[in-house]
């Protein structure tokens, strides 16, 4: 069959099928997916399922441990100027804690904000808006802005969300400990209120009380089909989302809908396995809410096969409309006019530029010297807002099934190229290049987020 057959053939079946949001909509019937739960251990054995019912050379789960967390309770009040109780829920990670102190905002939570309140930090509960702010030169995460509140021995942490909505906003604050300080959410109305409190320099006074349940040695897995290459079986390309959500939602778009979006890809696919000459591996990781455990296990586990996997691309934020339209490349340069050429070929309007993503699943990659790319939208308007992710209105009537099928059409006409290039431009980075790669002030943010491991 023809390129241009197999195309067709790809995008006629993914088109008018509705497997895409099938498998998203059974997915979040699970529940969120979160690590160490039942949602996970179905949600699991589900993908397993069918990747076998797609035709996969092999449809494995591939397990590791980790440190468990389950959300307990959470409160959170004013005891002067009045005495007022507010809506919070923990951060993951985050233990028992009963803690009162005076509150101090230090805004976006950049170090500049952070340096001008250097001495006014100590002792005091620390409030950092969750936006990453257009005019900064590089994404604030809230690992981040954690790490320099920890560092300026703050009492404890609230983040409040940036979009108004009466929403409090989740994320990860440490995987593999207790986070050190209390940390909680709340909305921007929460925070806007105690602002106004505080109007005039009069002290607000908060207590923050939280009781929340570890794990150790916790169960999760990562879900594998593998469609096995014809003839270069031993050259690897993997395509990767996290299907797990935040414990406070159904995860629909973070990442539930990535995870369809790989699953579709490879039932796409596996109609053509005869003519697919590399392997492809459709990863579903679990955990990346939880600082890239699934993804970050897989690339520990598969070591002896780093130098063989010839590209690795995420997916973490596909199917969300133009979420995923473009290619950002980490690192590995020399597939920058490689991929724009391959774009150009395939009429898809789609980006590729470098862009480093140290919080999402192709980092582990990464930081292994694997030539890796996120999905992402390079030209997007709506950088440093999260949108419905990570709040308990992650559901599932905000995915659209042609927005999921559109982004597995892309994929697997991409991966399909991929999988066949007659050349290859990119080969594995050493740990001096990666480090280079991520760069000084990358390198501090893994220092500030606790991620000494990486790189290697
Ligand atoms: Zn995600």
């Amino acid at each position: 069959m023809s390129l241009r057959d197999t195309d067709k053939s790809i995008i006629g079946e993914v088109w008018t099928s509705t497997e895409a949001i099938d498998n998203l909509s059974n997915l979040c019937s699970f529940g969120s997916r979160f690590g160490g739960s039942e949602s996970e251990r179905l949600a699991v054995d589900y993908m397993v399922s069918k990747f076998a019912e797609y035709g996969m050379d092999r449809a494995a789960k591939e397990h590791f441990h980790h440190l468990g967390w389950t959300r307990g309770t959470a409160s959170v009040g004013t005891v002067a100027p009045i005495v007022k109780e507010f809506d919070c829920i923990s951060l993951p990670h985050v233990g028992n804690a009963n803690v009162t102190g005076d509150l101090v905002y230090v805004g976006y939570g950049t170090s500049h904000e952070f340096d001008a309140l250097r001495d006014e930090i100590a002792g005091k509960i620390v409030m950092i808006n969750t936006r990453s702010p257009s005019y900064f030169p590089r994404p604030i995460h809230r690992k981040e802005k954690l790490g320099r509140a920890v560092e300026g021995g703050a009492a404890g942490v609230v983040f409040m969300r940036w979009e108004p909505g009466m929403l409090a906003e989740t994320g990860s604050t440490f995987h593999d400990r207790e986070c050190p300080i209390p940390a909680i959410g709340v909305s921007r109305e929460v925070g806007e209120e105690w602002r106004r409190m505080g109007k005039g320099g009069v002290p607000v006074t908060l207590r923050i009380r939280l009781s929340n349940q570890f794990k150790p040695q916790a169960d999760s897995w990562n879900v594998v089909g593998e469609i096995t290459g014809r003839t270069k079986p031993e050259e690897i390309v993997v395509v990767g989302a996290h299907f797990d959500g935040h414990d406070i939602a159904p995860g629909a778009m973070d990442d539930g809908a990535g995870a369809a979006v790989v699953m579709e890809a490879s039932r796409a696919l596996a109609m053509h396995k005869a003519s697919i000459k590399r392997t492809i591996r459709f990863c579903c990781f679990s955990i990346e809410e939880i600082g890239l455990q699934g993804s970050t296990n897989y690339v520990r586990a598969h070591q002896d096969e780093l130098d063989r996997i010839t590209f690795m691309l995420n997916l973490d934020g596909a199917g969300r409309g133009d979420a995923s339209k473009d290619l950002a490349i980490q690192g590995s340069t020399e597939l920058i006019p490689y991929l724009r050429r391959l774009a150009s070929s395939m009429n898809e309007p789609m980006a590729v530029d470098n862009n480093i993503v140290l919080f999402t699943d192709c980092f582990p990659f990464l930081a292994a010297g694997v030539p890796a790319a996120t999905a992402a939208n390079l030209g997007g308007q709506t950088t440093g807002v999260r949108g419905f992710g990570h709040t308990a209105a992650d559901t599932l009537d905000k995915v659209a099934l042609r927005d999921l099928q559109s982004a597995a059409i892309r994929v697997a006409r991409l991966i399909l190229r991929v999988a066949n290039a007659d050349d290859w431009p990119a080969k594995r980075m050493s740990t001096e290049q990666v480090r280079e790669v991520i760069g000084p002030s990358g390198l501090e943010v893994l220092r500030l987020a606790g991620r000494t491991e990486f790189p290697r």
